[in-house]
């Protein structure tokens, strides 16, 4: 069971939407990009993994989580001002409908991690010590897992991404916007290259960062595996 954002715990946040609350939870996109917990600024709640971001007007939230997010709201919050600037499409581009396209990294058990025996002090060992600079006395060692990349999922799909209008964007974002009922993005204009595209849920917007690559790189990429 992947980790779940805390604040589920608090009572009253239930009336932060799933898709808000996900987009800072590893069960979709693994643990690598996870970064903070969600938080205001200004009159929006926000809550991001660092390739996808959400907010929501606070406007409509009972004041007691509201409170609450702002007493949990660091001065260090990622600045996601500038993410919400951009040029986008006036007419939307439909998401292909994908099938889940994770399945849990045998190597670390969808933990992203891999521990080991302390290769310093060994455990059961007399040089084991508290203070062994290898583990610091927890006579394990933890790697990031190589498999997957620090995921925790590896996909059915050699090449996760999915080519949407110009952009290419990965399965396993797609998959968390179709779960959550988003059918449709709005794509950056077209500039050299590819830039976060827009999705909008009821009174929640988002971005999403695309591939550096552009579809048609992708394409090509995949037919030259292909070949
Ligand atoms: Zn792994
Ligand atoms: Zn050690």
């Amino acid at each position: 069971m992947r980790e779940l954002c805390p604040y589920r715990k608090f009572p009253g946040c239930e009336q932060l939407p799933e898709l808000l609350l996900q987009c800072t939870e590893p069960q979709f996109h693994g643990r690598k990009y996870q970064i903070d917990l969600p938080w205001v600024l200004g009159n929006f709640v926000y809550a991001t993994d660092g390739r996808i971001i959400a907010r929501m007007p606070i406007k409509g939230l009972k004041k007691p989580l509201v409170q609450f997010l702002r007493d949990m709201t660091t001065r260090c919050v990622p600045n996601a001002l500038p993410v919400y600037v951009g040029e986008f499409e006036d007419k939307p581009t439909k998401l292909p409908k994908i099938e889940d396209p994770r399945i849990e990294c045998d190597t670390c058990n969808g933990k992203g991690y891999v521990t080991t025996a302390c290769p310093i002090c060994r455990p059961g060992t007399p040089d084991w010590k508290p203070e062994c600079p290898g583990c610091k006395g927890t006579k394990e060692r933890v790697y990031g897992c190589e498999k997957c990349e620090m995921d925790g999922w590896v996909y059915q799909d050699t090449d996760r991404w999915c080519p949407v209008g110009w952009v290419a964007i990965a399965q396993n974002y797609l998959y968390l916007l179709q779960t959550n009922g988003v059918k449709e993005v709005f794509e950056p204009k077209q500039a050299p290259e590819p830039a976060a595209v827009k999705w909008v849920k009821d009174n929640i917007e988002g971005r999403l960062m695309p591939s550096s690559r552009t579809a048609a790189e992708v394409r090509k990429e995949r037919r030259r595996k292909r070949a």
